[in-house]
């Protein structure tokens, strides 16, 4: 018999359960990725993740031809793509992994009426794409956590199953005409620094992470200029390495920053298990605080200023200014950044979110989304109203501000923790750097904030 394995957000051959369902169900099994226009045409295709993605269907296709495969690839509607490969060849099964967007969803649902009216069989797998599945804990009273801690608390008395392996032959019926993978030099628009992808690249990533620096994680996580997260973010998004192997091997690493680690990657299921209870959270606030916030017209020149890094604030201009060059920007960046554009600039979450999209390579609408209104306010957050002030946070996470030198190159000449503050400077000192004036006070940004909010 033959089986048909999509491939979605899991592009990889290591713990891929879908993978070994399908090996072990049929002879033959066709690897499948299809380039899907309905992701093109709802505004998410993105040149760096398009750049990344082509990194990892290269990578696959590899890795299978390694045991005598090859990846399929199609493009077109995933719904008709499929089953005009299932019909090619006879397949009574398609295996995938289960999504949680408002649109993976939809995609599970037309597949498996399409898939059935064919007389065949679609069968979706669990903790692919996240360690633990959504909804596989849930309190008493709702269908998913909306705190993170009694979540975590759940999540981690889960057992994982266990780690599978990578397979070592598989057949690919005959004849099953394929697009052949596309190429990274191909994309245009990408950012200058963009990480390399595939499933390779993600693995020797993680094992030097898990040599050299996890250990440091507890204490060195917030360190903006240091760097020393993970930088898994667009792997984990791409499925290039598994969430449930991450989790075994740091458990296995163990230590104070194995344990921090993993708790932000259940920080990632969790926000996963919110999408996938409330899609719509995608695009509307999880919990509305009534925000009228100012219009996109009315804000242009401040929006303008936040995209391009040219706030007046180094803190926050520099961490834009990462987001474009790499497409990856550091947590605490993404923190200080969005709290700027929706409290101190009281502009609507989704504006912002929108530009995280177009650029991080990690953009991701479960993280991406629910993040962003977890600093608006209108998430999970149990402080919806406090305000990360730039000046203070870029003092305590980059005290000698060497972040800001290293992506805001005009201020370098600024010594130390002055760079965080240029306006301080004298006069004529000042007249030195071309670097903008703030376009905004924070006083007077916490206080428009605080009305709008009713908080006075
Ligand atoms: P590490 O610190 O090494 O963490 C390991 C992994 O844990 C990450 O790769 C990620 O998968 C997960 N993780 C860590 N923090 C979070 C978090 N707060 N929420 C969910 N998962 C987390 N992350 C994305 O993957 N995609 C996004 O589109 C995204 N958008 C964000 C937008 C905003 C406004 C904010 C505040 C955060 C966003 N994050 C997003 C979460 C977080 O910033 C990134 O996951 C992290 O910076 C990635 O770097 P890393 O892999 O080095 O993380």
């Amino acid at each position: 018999s033959v089986s048909i394995v999509l491939f979605t957000s899991d592009l990889r051959v290591h713990d891929h359960p879908p993978l070994r369902a399908a090996l072990r169900a049929s002879s033959e099994v066709v690897p499948l990725f299809v380039r899907d226009t309905g992701i093109a045409s709802a505004g998410y295709a993105a040149p760096n993740r398009e750049a990344f993605l082509a990194d990892c269907l290269g990578d696959l296709d590899t890795a299978l031809r390694a045991c005598g495969g090859r990846l399929v690839v199609r493009s077109g509607d995933v719904a008709d793509a499929v089953a005009g490969v299932a019909a090619e060849t006879g397949a009574d099964a398609v295996h995938m992994a289960g999504g949680v967007s408002a649109y993976a969803q939809r995609r599970e649902e037309r597949l498996r009426n399409v898939l059935e009216g064919q007389g065949r069989r679609l069968v979706v797998h669990d903790s692919v794409v996240t360690a633990v599945a959504p909804g596989a804990v849930t309190p008493a009273s709702s269908d998913h956590f909306a705190v993170f801690t009694p979540y975590f608390r759940h999540w981690s008395e889960q057992r994982l199953r266990d780690v599978l392996a990578a397979p070592r032959a598989i057949r690919v019926p005959d004849g099953v005409a394929t697009e052949g993978t596309p190429s990274r030099a191909r994309v245009s628009g990408t950012s200058p620094g963009l990480a390399a992808g595939g499933e390779r690249a993600g693995r020797k990533q993680l094992t030097a992470w898990l040599r050299r620096g996890v250990a440091g994680y507890e204490d060195g996580h917030d360190d903006l200029p240091g760097d020393a997260t993970s930088r898994l973010s667009p792997h984990l998004h791409f499925g290039t390495l598994s969430p449930v192997e991450l989790v075994h091997r740091a458990r296995g690493a163990g230590g104070p920053g194995a344990d921090a680690f993993v708790r932000q990657l259940a920080w990632r299921d969790f926000h996963h298990q919110v999408l996938a209870a409330r899609p719509a959270a995608a695009a509307h606030d999880y919990r509305t605080r009534h925000d009228r916030w100012r219009s996109e017209r009315a804000a242009a020149r401040d929006i303008e200023a936040w995209r391009e890094g040219r706030t007046g604030y180094p803190v926050i201009d520099a961490a834009m200014r990462q987001l474009s060059h790499e497409g990856w920007m550091h947590n605490r960046g993404r923190l200080l950044t969005a709290s700027f554009l929706t409290k101190t600039l009281y502009v609507d979450w989704r504006v912002g979110a929108r530009h995280f999209l177009d650029l991080l390579v990690d953009g991701d609408i479960a993280n991406n989304q629910l993040n962003w209104q977890w600093m608006a306010g209108t998430g999970t957050d149990s402080r919806p109203n406090r305000v990360l002030n730039p000046v203070t946070q870029a003092k305590r996470y980059d005290p000698d501000g060497a972040y800001v030198r290293r992506w805001v190159p005009e201020l370098a000449g600024l010594a130390g923790a002055a760079v965080h503050e240029p306006w301080k400077q004298p006069g004529p000192e000042r007249a030195k750097y071309a670097y903008p004036d703030p376009i905004v006070e924070l006083a007077e940004g916490l206080e428009r904030f605080r009305r709008a909010r009713g908080l006075d």
